[in-house]
């Protein structure tokens, strides 16, 4: 691998994935453990969900395990689209309260 290659990709030091770097130069996350390293404490972050924001372009939102503070990176076409799907309907599969609430206002 020449050192060309080398600026073109980065390794992720979490879960070893090799990855190419964005056009730009720079990339977020992991695309595979969608982690990324807190540049402020050089602690992880944590991916916690995703958001849309009025470009329409999906943005991961992570908090750093260390420190607690709140970024967010755009979404590559590359990224672990599992675990994406995951982040965004986790609200909708683990409610903070419990569903038959609904069915309860019905009775009101
Ligand atoms: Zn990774
Ligand atoms: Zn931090």
């Amino acid at each position: 691998m020449s050192s060309d290659d080398l600026d073109q990709h980065f390794t992720c030091t979490w879960c070893g994935a090799t990855a190419a770097l964005a056009p730009d130069g720079r990339r977020g996350h992991c695309p595979s453990c969608l982690r990324v390293r807190h540049a402020g404490c050089g602690g992880w972050a944590v991916p916690i969900s995703v958001a849309v924001p009025r470009t329409g372009d999906w943005a991961l939102v992570h908090r750093c395990a260390d420190c607690g503070e709140l970024s967010s990176s755009p979404v590559r076409s590359d990224d672990n689209q599992l675990l994406l799907v995951r982040l965004a309907v986790r609200p909708l599969a683990e409610p903070p309260f419990p569903l038959d609430a609904f069915s309860a206002f019905g009775a009101l």
